[in-house]
């Protein structure tokens, strides 16, 4: 999306505590309370709509855990959360290479790609 002619991106250091955000044309965000909730917000999201059965989801008091990925989505950081999903897809793309093959051609994905 960067360097889009007609949207100008400015410069982290021209931003200083507050940065432009072109796609929502409007400055954003602009404190860390503000960062927090947007955390929040799309740890919310990513927990509801990660692809398990809802009854597997756990969210009392404020909690977002998945009984089936067995992931804590309030408390593990992305990139653990990432690091996970990765690991199950390799292993799946071994379990399963016919239908890993079937969602690659899908996507005109070769082969050779989907290991580097
Ligand atoms: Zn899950």
């Amino acid at each position: 999306m960067s360097g889009q002619e007609g949207i100008p991106i400015p410069l982290v250091s021209e931003a200083q505590d507050v940065q432009y955000n072109p796609l929502a044309n409007q400055f954003y965000p602009t404190s860390i309370e503000e960062l927090e909730e947007d955390n929040t917000i799309l740890r919310k999201l990513l927990w509801i709509n990660h692809g398990c059965d809802r009854s597997a989801l756990y969210g009392d008091d404020g909690e977002m855990q998945c009984n089936k990925c067995m992931i804590d989505f309030k408390r593990m950081s992305a990139k653990e959360i990432q690091t996970i999903w990765r690991s199950r897809w390799h292993k799946y793309v071994k379990e399963h290479p016919e239908e890993v093959k079937k969602i690659l051609d899908k996507y005109g994905i070769t082969s050779d790609d989907s290991e580097q």
